[in-house]
């Protein structure tokens, strides 16, 4: 024990440190500019309050605002062997994955539940986009088929909420596989005329779009957000043609049949419960 150490010393340092200031207290609206505080964006369901721009929402922030606390049960995801490729880019996968679980306190980028949204019972699929970019592996395509077999199973309808960039590349040709797996799931559901929405939140591109994404019976896009495949430069540059402002907005695609409903955030759990009474 040393009382110079153990006691002066942290006293002089607190006296000298800086105090540590909370850091992203304000947010800056990428769309009017305008500042915006932490907590009125969290009560207006990151939404900017002075011209509606839609935040990206994270997946468990997404989950607080749809689900009472009692009405989510998570499915646990397949265990999965992990780095089939054995792949390493300027990290292993493997220790990608682990870094990221860490963060996510989640075992990969989709977050399976068995919950009721208003008293309706429900599977509900989230991708978590703050898990290497919701990107879509062997255990994202497995979560789907599970959720596909269990509302199957129970005769209750499927959600999923997309938000990805697409294709895991770790996984090379394996995630490209998740695309026709993901689309038999849908079909299942199709057979056995359970219900599929899906809800597409910013952003929603690339292997993802090109496959269970767009066959949802209904679709609903949340006001504002991207949704395309390939990067709207990498097509300009390849048709030599300019691209209209909106192009991949959620907007836009409801304009040119591709979705069917926009919805602003602070609508959506009222949307869902309406179309789940109709298919009643
Ligand atoms: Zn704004």
């Amino acid at each position: 024990m040393n009382w110079l150490t153990n006691f002066v010393k942290p006293k002089l340092s607190a006296l000298v440190k800086r105090k540590e200031v909370p850091e992203n207290l304000w947010n800056n609206c990428p769309k009017c500019g305008n500042m915006i505080h932490h907590k009125d964006l969290k009560e207006n369901f990151q939404v900017c309050t002075s011209c509606n721009y839609h935040f990206r929402m994270s997946a468990d922030n997404r989950i607080d605002f749809l689900f009472d606390k009692e009405n989510k049960i998570e499915i646990a995801l397949d265990n999965i062997t992990d780095d089939p490729l054995k792949f390493t880019d300027s990290k292993k996968y493997k220790d990608r994955l682990k870094e990221y679980r860490k963060k996510t306190k989640r075992n990969d980028a989709f977050i399976l539940m068995e919950s009721r949204l208003e008293n309706r019972e429900v599977v509900c699929g989230m991708m978590n986009f703050e898990f290497m970019g919701g990107s879509m592996g062997r255990a994202v395509g497995s979560a789907i088929v599970k959720g596909a077999k269990i509302a199957v199973e129970k005769k209750l309808p499927f959600i999923i909420f997309t938000s990805s960039g697409g294709a895991r590349m770790q996984e090379g040709i394996i995630s490209l596989m998740q695309m026709p797996r993901s689309v038999a799931a849908v079909e299942l559901l199709n057979q056995n005329n359970i219900p599929y929405i899906v809800v597409l939140t910013e952003p929603t591109t690339g292997g993802v779009t090109a496959s269970f994404a767009m066959l949802g019976d209904i679709t609903i896009a949340e006001q504002g957000s991207t949704i395309g495949f390939a990067g709207k430069r990498v097509i300009q540059d390849t048709i030599r043609e300019e691209l209209p402002i909106d192009f991949q907005k959620a907007e836009y695609l409801k304009d040119h049949g591709m979705v069917d409903i926009v919805v602003h955030r602070k609508e959506l759990k009222k949307t869902l419960v309406n179309i789940l009474d109709h298919l009643k």
